[in-house]
């Protein structure tokens, strides 16, 4: 089996009706790329960036983010990379910010919300991003999004450094696309809105699927309803991708599901554009992906989306996919 990927690996992603979509990896370092580009990734859909700012005794300097993301950027050549911004907090502790400990992590001071109050941190790492951007094909990305006054906030900076750089005489791509997570209900509900101002969306389903079912993604005692084929993730992840292509925007999927062999039927049939996974995933996706037709799965998207279980739907997808 792996032989009869390994041939796929220079091919790109074609539905048995001829569809395209992209398969990207999700990466934590520049050394991490090598792997992608072995395994056939079309593009780095995820680079969570904490892993700069962890396992050190201070902040990363503006020079070390920009050797990063420019070492990122030139071994992509002109593939998109998906660059997210700081995500701390929750799960990930830096040690020497010390933040004072919360009650709910996950639902505490995190991610976009420690950015907009710590401007500096923030500000350093956009013009780290900034300078790299004409290195290659940069879009950038904002984690933890809950309101559209934070992304604008957020983009009001970023606009901000991008001046600055051009006053200093700096190069600054102008392509960059400028994009947010999905990973809150609040910002899926809304995303008709969103869709108007972003460039892009990328579905967090780690996230938002704990947000949506209410049960912490670390907890075992409720693993049981951490469930990424119940209804209700499936109509959100829908409504999301009905928002976006309305605007003409494009939507990827950086969550674990978007490397799922149940899922990816169901996300292809919902429109998905973007499937970004761990690099070893790319190879089995896009065998599975040649082997469906897109068409046949949208025909599917009213029953996915009126089931009443995850368990129906599992069965449901098992049965058509045989
Ligand atoms: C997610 O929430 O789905 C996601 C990709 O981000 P992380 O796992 O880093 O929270
Ligand atoms: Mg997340």
């Amino acid at each position: 089996q792996k032989e009869e990927w390994a041939k796929l690996k220079d091919e790109s992603t074609i539905t048995a009706d001829g569809e395209q979509a992209e398969l990207g990896a999700n990466i934590g370092t520049p050394e991490d790329v090598a792997g992608v580009l072995n395994n056939g990734g079309e593009a780095i859909g995820l680079y969570r960036t904490e892993f700069l700012y962890m396992g050190k005794n201070e902040l990363p300097t503006e020079e070390e983010q920009y050797d990063a993301y420019k070492s990122v950027l030139e071994q992509m050549g002109d593939k998109p990379v998906v660059v997210r911004t700081l995500d701390i907090g929750g799960d990930k502790e830096l040690s020497y910010l010390d933040l004072p400990k919360e009650l709910n992590p996950f639902l505490g001071f995190r991610a976009i919300r420690f950015c907009l109050e710590n401007e500096n941190v923030f500000r350093t790492q956009l013009r780290a991003l900034l300078r790299a951007s004409v290195h290659g094909n940069l879009k950038i990305m904002f984690p933890m999004i809950a309101t559209l006054e934070e992304f604008r906030q957020a983009k009001a900076i970023l606009s901000d450094e991008k001046e600055d750089l051009k006053q200093e005489g700096i190069k600054v791509s102008d392509q960059i696309e400028v994009g947010i997570m999905v990973e809150i209900p609040s910002t899926a509900v809304t995303a008709k809105q969103f869709a108007k101002e972003v460039d892009f969306f990328s579905i967090g389903t780690n996230d938002l699927i704990q947000y949506t079912m209410a049960a912490d993604r670390m907890n075992e005692r409720v693993s049981y309803l951490y469930q990424p084929y119940h209804p209700a993730i499936l109509n959100l992840v829908s409504s999301v991708i009905e928002a976006a292509h309305a605007e003409n925007k494009w939507v990827g999927m950086c969550g674990e599901m978007a490397g799922d062999s149940i899922a990816i039927p169901i996300l292809l049939g919902l429109g998905l554009d973007e499937f970004s996974m761990s690099a070893t995933s790319i190879l089995p996706a896009r065998t599975q992906i040649r082997g469906l037709s897109k068409e046949k799965m949208a025909s599917y998207k009213d029953k996915f989306l009126s089931m009443g279980t995850a368990e129906e739907v599992v069965q449901f997808v098992k049965e058509k996919t045989e």
